[in-house]
């Protein structure tokens, strides 16, 4: 390790103004230097050594903050933790600043993430952070309608969202903000949640200025205790005419390319599938004859709980390979969607032989290790190397993973 001589340090922060609070950071942090509380994400200047590895993968920038400080003076995080902004920059001289205290000059390291950290070649630039907690957009809802069966416990709700004259452009893959009205215990404005949008860039109704959400009403969390969800119930029970305000848009990298003969091999559950619902409607509303080929592997626990299992039907099938895996209808096995991607192994492998193939996986966490070894199963077993491949899709923006 080289020691930093310089009594100055490049303190590295998080802007709290425009962090979506997405946990990103903080899972792809190789040291655990970032933690956070129910408000705001922050780095602990005792850990942080400067690596990098945070700053691509976050979906807003809000992670590519910087003041020079004295060290002895260097932010703490209760410090950090009380922010609604950043401080602003201090003089401290002329000192050349060393990144952080401790520093460790070492690259970051290269294989922080699994997926890609750059976007499809082809890929439209997107807009991002024109909207921000300061200065949010105000949208008007709609519509607001349920898109798993009515009486069950669980709700899933298509929310669609106009922006009348006020510009908000949008990409397939991208996510927005939504503030839920009210304050928190302390008095304190909510802080917005992240939804992927589900709809394409020309608008839920085209030409229309509007984009569409997937929302699942959290009732319990991950270990099935319950809780409410202030964003998620907040948006579930909004009406139309309700005005919502909304923050974004957000993601410079989860894309897709805009070459139509590019083949997209598209993997979810839940409510990860609104960017795919995005990017399938995208190629339906332009498909011409010789456009690549669409894939998907949908997860839900039963038919009924799966979002938008209708109008997924009605989809031409040689327009799109539709797979969808059950996982607790009565009387069947539990099937998961890296089970039928093993069973569809050849098809898969025939997808990963083609340089055109995109692959985009979306929703729980817990999937990523079961699909990434259907994806070494499928490439090893039809005559190619993962070990080979993997590093390829990923340096060729063809491989973006966003699971929560
Ligand atoms: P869910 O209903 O809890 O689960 C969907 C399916 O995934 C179920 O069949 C579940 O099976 C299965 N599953 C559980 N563990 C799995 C594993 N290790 N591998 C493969 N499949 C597994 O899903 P959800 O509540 O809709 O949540 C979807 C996730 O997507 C959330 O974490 C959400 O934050 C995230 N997301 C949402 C959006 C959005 O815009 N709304 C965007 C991006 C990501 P069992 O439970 O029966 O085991």
């Amino acid at each position: 390790m080289n020691a930093p001589t310089t009594d100055i340090l490049k303190q590295h922060l998080i802007d709290p103004v425009i962090c979506i609070r997405c946990n990103t950071c903080e899972e792809t942090c190789p040291i655990g230097a970032i933690t956070h509380d129910s408000r705001n994400y922050v780095v602990d200047p005792a850990i942080c050594n400067g690596c990098n590895a945070c700053i691509a993968p976050c979906p807003t920038g809000s992670i590519d903050n910087w003041r020079r400080v004295r060290r002895t003076e260097a932010y703490s995080l209760d410090a950090q933790l009380e922010w609604d902004e950043l401080p602003e920059e201090q003089d401290v001289g002329d000192d050349q600043a060393a990144p952080v205290a401790g520093a460790d000059f070492s690259p970051p390291p290269v294989d922080a993430t699994r997926g890609s950290v750059v976007a499809p070649g082809s890929a439209s630039r997107p807009a991002v952070n024109v909207y921000t907690l300061r200065q949010p957009a105000t949208a008007t809802v709609a519509g607001n309608f349920r898109v798993t069966e009515v009486g069950r416990e669980y709700d899933t709700h298509h929310v669609v969202l106009d922006f009348g004259s006020v510009p908000f452009p949008v990409l397939e893959g991208q996510s927005i903000g939504i503030i839920p009205s009210g304050a928190d215990a302390r008095g304190r404005p909510h802080h917005a949640r992240q939804y992927s949008v589900a709809s394409p860039r020309d608008g839920e109704r085209p030409r229309y200025n509007n984009l569409s959400l997937t929302v699942k009403r959290v009732t319990s969390d991950h270990d099935g205790q319950p809780v409410r969800g202030e964003a998620s119930n907040y948006v579930c029970d909004l009406a139309k005419g309700d005005t919502v305000k909304v923050i974004g848009p957000f993601g410079s990298t989860f894309l897709m390319p805009d070459d139509p003969a590019t083949h997209l091999l598209m993997v979810c559950t839940g409510t990860g599938s609104a960017p795919m619902r995005a990017m399938t409607e995208r190629r339906r509303r332009l498909r011409k004859p010789g456009d690549g080929r669409l894939m998907l592997f949908f997860g839900a626990r039963t038919q009924a709980e799966l979002p938008y299992f209708g109008p997924l039907t009605q989809l031409p099938k040689d327009f799109i390979d539709i797979n969808l895996a059950y996982s607790r209808t009565p009387g069947q096995p539990k099937k998961y969607v890296q089970d039928l991607m093993r069973e569809r192994a050849a098809d898969v492998a025939a997808l990963l032989r083609d340089p055109l193939t995109h692959l985009y996986v979306c929703g729980l966490k817990g999937m990523e290790d079961g699909v990434m070894d259907a994806l070494r199963y499928a490439a090893d077993s039809h005559g190619l190397s993962w070990k080979e491949l993997h590093p390829r899709l990923r340096a060729e923006g063809r491989l973006h993973l966003e699971t929560y």
